[in-house]
């Protein structure tokens, strides 16, 4: 038989065996419809089921956004993997034997990394494991987890291990370990667990740490979450991501808590491993965390699959409500209803819990306000409903309410929010246009350091701020350097941080500056001027507006280097150091050709 021959008979096997039902269902809640299934797609936002499963064709479609296909195809788009690696997923699942198919040099590669990667994970946490539950020099750790009320079902349903400090086991504990096992160092420091030193060799990223393995949703650890057990900063350190974790997607506790959220079809969101694990214990299990980052679109999407509602629990710091407000955008735009349930002053889930049981944190969860009502809270607490108050949380408001793409939903809270502000939606609304925009901008000036810039130089800030996704690009060539001050430093320091979370967008930007900060505002202004005119909006012409930016850069950063090198010449010159001097005019030779 030829490979390919027996590769299409492996192929019809694995089609005949798995169960599109079944292999949806994990993900996407199907209801029986007649002789089809329905649910919500999980690839376009939607709040009605357009999306068909046919159990005898053993294919879905979806009406609203027309994705369809077999098996194959949803495990390839769902998990983004390639045809090769959804074929080995379902076979492994239904337990069909696969010979070592013929995979592209790239895919084969890709796999391998993958495996290797679950592999290193996998075996840490049984090392971080172990050595929590064994080692003498862990006994601190595992009375830190008891006195912080952490059961032992708790650690094990958690997987829950100890990475060693440096005292006690050195600084490549977890590294060398692997490596003993033949765990290539690459692969390790892939994963995250290993740091390349400088002068070379490695040495362990996490240190006196409790360790949360991260799962997927298959129960692959993917990987860590450490909490420091001593002193030191920083307090919560995450894995950096790799080929089997993206931050934006994986939520920790989903693993382990899936079953518990459909089954509830709601979903309480925390913001700490520890808080996760420890209303666990008390028997709260239809909670998740997110990873280091506020709720991404790609987590809501995930938890979709699961249930209905979102709650978010927050401590009742100001923390929240930057991080809701960060989030309003998402949950409309995918449609999903999101409550908020605010701890009392001064508590955290584990306090709470401790003292008022878990029927506590139901009855916060009963009484949590929609999201939208909560925000609206918020803001006139913070800006007061004064006449400018108003003006500045219909800003507010503005900006969230624009994130979102469903007209409908958008309308609805344009009127629900002019209700409770006492103006018509028209007045609301009348600040997202463009004309009366204009009229506003009077009344308010733009942040005056970042005004100051000739129009070119804002130009490329208002770029910047309009079209964030292009920060990285414009960073590489030299956008810093050509544009100082501190204004802009505040602006590229926030976009810094937006690009490190993978969340570079204008609203992103605009909640991350600080409030009241002149940069804050002139960011505001300009997203809710849009485009006067001067900024374009199909692709294609932001890509144009780009390639000038970065030509311009070019030009001015040579112009720069050149004077420097002038200034350096003169300066060879005048104390007559001849070899400096014609080590600099060479030089200056050398640009002035490739120029
Ligand atoms: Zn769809």
């Amino acid at each position: 038989m030829t490979s390919a021959s027996l590769r299409e008979e492996i192929k019809n096997k694995v089609r005949e065996t798995a169960d599109i039902i079944q292999v949806i269902s994990d993900v996407v809640e199907l209801k029986k419809a007649g002789t089809r299934f329905t649910g919500l797609c999980p690839f376009h936002a939607e709040k009605t089921p357009s999306f068909s499963v046919n159990p005898q064709g053993q294919f879905f479609h979806c009406f609203g956004c027309g994705e369809s296909g077999d098996v194959f195809s949803f495990v390839m788009k769902y998990n983004r993997l390639s045809f090769p690696e959804a074929l080995k997923e379902l076979a492994r699942r239904y337990q069909i034997d696969l010979p070592e198919p013929r995979l592209s040099d790239a895919d084969r590669k890709r796999i391998e990394e993958r495996e290797l990667l679950y592999k290193v994970n996998k075996e840490a946490a049984a090392i971080y494991q172990q050595y929590l539950a064994e080692s003498p020099d862990a006994a601190n750790a595992r009375q830190y987890l008891e006195k912080r009320g952490v059961s032992g079902e708790a650690v094990k349903a958690f997987r829950i291990g100890y990475a060693p400090d440096t005292s006690s086991a050195g600084w490549n504990f977890v590294t060398s370990r692997l490596q003993v096992m033949k765990l290539p160092v690459a692969a390790i420091e892939k994963a995250g667990l290993a740091v390349q030193k400088d002068r070379g060799g490695y040495y362990d990223r996490f240190r006196d740490r409790i360790q949360f393995p991260i799962m997927n949703v298959s129960g692959q650890v993917v990987a860590f979450g450490g909490r420091i057990l001593g002193e030191g900063q920083p307090k919560y350190m995450n894995s950096p991501e790799s080929a089997v974790f993206d931050k934006s997607r994986q939520l920790f506790g989903l693993y382990q808590h899936r079953e518990a959220i459909r089954q509830r079809r709601q979903a309480l969101i925390v913001e700490g491993n520890f808080d996760l694990v420890l209303l666990a214990v008390h028997g709260i299990e239809y909670v998740v965390a997110p990873l280091g980052t506020a709720l991404t679109k790609q987590h809501i999407r995930t938890l979709r699959g699961y249930c209905d509602e979102v709650v978010l629990l927050f401590d009742g710091d100001s923390a929240g409500l930057k991080a809701a407000m960060r989030s309003v955008p998402y949950f409309l735009a995918e449609q999903v209803d999101a409550r908020v349930a605010v701890l009392p002053e001064g508590h955290d889930p584990d306090s709470y819990v401790r003292e008022k049981g878990p029927g506590g944190i139901e009855d916060l969860v009963n009484q949590a306000s929609p999201l939208a009502e909560f925000v609206f809270d918020q803001l006139a607490r913070q800006y007061g409903m004064t006449l400018d108050g108003k003006n500045r949380i219909v800003k507010e408001l503005q900006q969230i309410i624009s994130a979102g793409d469903d007209t409908v939903q958008r309308s609805l809270m344009v009127s629900h929010f002019s209700g409770m502000l006492g103006i018509t939606p028209a007045q609301f609304e009348a600040g997202m246009t463009k004309g009366s925009a204009a009229k506003q901008q009077k009344v308010n000036p733009p942040g005056e350091n970042l005004k100051k810039f000739p129009r070119k130089q804002r130009q490329l800030i208002d770029f910047l701020i309009l079209y964030p996704e292009y920060f990285p690009l414009l960073l590489e060539a030299g956008v810093e350097k050509i544009v100082p001050g501190q204004g802009v430093k505040n602006l590229f320091s926030c976009l810094n941080v937006l690009a490190q979370e993978g969340n570079l967008t204008p609203e992103g930007l605009l909640v991350a500056l600080p409030e009241e900060s002149a940069e804050r505002k002139y960011v505001a202004e300009l997203l809710i001027l849009g485009d006067q005119g001067s900024m374009g909006n199909d692709e294609q012409q932001v890509q144009n507006m780009c390639d000038e930016m970065l030509h311009w850069l070019h030009t001015e950063t040579r112009q720069q280097d050149g004077a420097a090198l002038q200034k350096q010449i003169n300066e060879a010159q005048q104390s007559g150091d001849a070899d400096l001097l014609m080590k600099l005019l060479a030089r200056k030779q050398e640009i002035g050709e490739n120029n």
